[in-house]
């Protein structure tokens, strides 16, 4: 069945890592990052890399408008096609969780799952990884970015019967047995492994 299923959780909860796995295990599943999205726009210097790199160095979000487009955009051919996507960084605010709900069909988008790990856990985790962003204060801000903005999300899809909560906590392997088992219930007519 064709869909999202969004992946929500903190900066550093493994949503990254997650999504790869299930794209490995499930034919037909494609995973798509905005953060790296947006990353591959930076480092090849398109205008939209030009215009956005400053507020990703900053920690800053992308304004809604150019994330909506960019999103829409890379999800019309692949909803089309039929394959189940794995939104990993959109949303994240109110209002493109409204443009998100517009662009799947009624019934397109399947559910998302909240991977839960708490802000000292994932702060270490960043401050391990060192991606170029992982500064201190960068961390410090996309953390409080998200307790502002993408958080309350947790209701609206709540609220929409929509949410799954995962432990995010523990090694890779495990929270994958646990998220692996939501998403097979998200998409119960068959993804074929
Ligand atoms: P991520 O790897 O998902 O943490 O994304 C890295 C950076 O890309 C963020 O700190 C933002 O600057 C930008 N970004 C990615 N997705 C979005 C989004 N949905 N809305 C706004 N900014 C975004």
């Amino acid at each position: 069945m064709s869909g999202v299923i969004v992946v929500l959780g903190r900066q550093g909860s493994g949503k990254g890592t997650q999504c790869g796995l299930l794209q490995q295990r499930y034919g037909g599943v494609v995973h798509v990052s905005t953060g790296d999205m947006m990353r591959g726009a930076a480092a090849s210097g398109t205008p939209l890399g030009r215009r956005t790199e400053a507020l990703m160095a900053a920690g800053e979000l992308i304004p809604d408008d150019v994330m909506c487009d960019v999103v829409a955009e890379r999800l019309a051919p692949l909803l089309e096609s039929g394959s189940t996507v794995l939104l990993d960084g959109f949303p994240r605010t109110p209002a493109q969780a409204e443009a998100l709900a517009a662009m799947t069909a009624l019934d397109g988008l399947l559910g998302a799952v909240l991977l839960e790990v708490d802000t000292s856990e994932v702060s270490e985790r960043m401050l391990a990884r060192g991606r170029g962003d992982d500064t201190e204060a960068g961390i410090a801000r996309r953390l409080e970015l998200y307790e502002a903005q993408t958080a309350p999300l947790v209701d609206w899809f709540t609220e929409r019967g929509l949410l799954v909560r995962i432990d995010g906590t523990g090694a890779p392997a495990e929270v994958f047995g646990r998220l692996a088992a939501a998403v097979g219930r998200l998409v119960p007519l068959g993804l074929s492994r």
